[in-house]
């Protein structure tokens, strides 16, 4: 079967309008809802969120401390499942670096491992993107530290820095296969202005690659640099 249909609206005389954001969305939520349950109450973290990321824009998602975006963001991710509704992944966002790159908030960094050695692993591990232009891979892992301030540190372990250099790190590390779905929670949470800088370009640059970014963040700089806003406030999505 060739691609799926367009979606109505977004395509005028067979072109996309809104320059290289693609019509078939890389992720696709369809109503879903997910409840926390315990012997006291159930609680609804995600109340029937409709939602969709395109290839090539960045989708920041704002919402206040508990309103549910992390709980939302593993969704996407696939460690955990929706109580009721679909999480829709285009095939490409296959579990890998190079298919779905994660920012976790507690950035899960190999604490073995060196900064430099902790990007270079992903690099290997994730490989080449099929079927894309790969300019993209092409940048240097010294080119990557240097983007995000790591240069310094890079042969230093992840025990050995602050949270704001080891949440770069992670940038750096999800950045660095140019993923088709990049996911970061709270990115610029440890970081100051000139660094929130670095971290907000390193994944502006994924999605300028074709990737599709969703980030979590209540960081007015982050959002104000996105492609598109998603509110979140207590489990209920605003898309658009
Ligand atoms: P955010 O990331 O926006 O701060 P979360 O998704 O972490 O919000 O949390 C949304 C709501 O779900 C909060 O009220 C939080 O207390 C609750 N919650 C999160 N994780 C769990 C869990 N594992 N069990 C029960 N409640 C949870
Ligand atoms: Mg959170």
């Amino acid at each position: 079967m060739s691609g799926a249909p367009a979606e109505s609206g977004r395509v005028e005389s067979g072109r996309v309008e809104s320059g290289h954001v693609s019509a078939r969305p890389v992720l696709r939520l369809r109503s879903v809802t997910k409840r926390y349950e315990s012997a006291a109450e159930t609680l609804v973290a995600v109340a029937d969120a409709t939602l969709a990321v395109h290839a090539g824009e960045v989708v920041g998602l704002a919402g206040p401390s508990g309103s549910g975006k992390t709980t939302l963001l593993n969704l996407v991710i696939g460690w955990d499942d929706p109580d009721e509704g679909l999480v829709e992944r285009r095939d490409d966002v296959t579990v890998g670096w190079s298919g779905l790159a994660v920012v976790p908030q507690e950035l899960g960094l190999l604490p073995e491992l060196t900064v430099r050695q902790n990007v270079e692993l992903a690099r290997r591990l994730g490989g080449d993107r099929q079927g894309r232009a790969l300019d993209a891979v092409d940048d240097s892992v010294d080119d990557l530290l240097a983007e995000l301030g790591l240069t310094e540190l890079s042969n230093r372990l992840p025990g050995e820095l602050s949270l704001g250099e080891q949440q770069r790190t992670a940038v750096a590390r999800a950045v660095a296969c140019s993923p088709t779905l990049l996911v970061a929670d709270e990115p610029t949470a440890h970081q100051d202005e000139l660094r929130s800088d670095m971290v907000i370009g390193a994944l502006a640059r994924s999605a300028a690659r074709g990737g599709a970014v969703l980030i979590a963040t209540h960081d007015d700089r982050v959002l104000a640099d996105v492609t598109r806003v998603v509110r979140i406030l207590d489990g209920h999505v605003t898309d658009g």
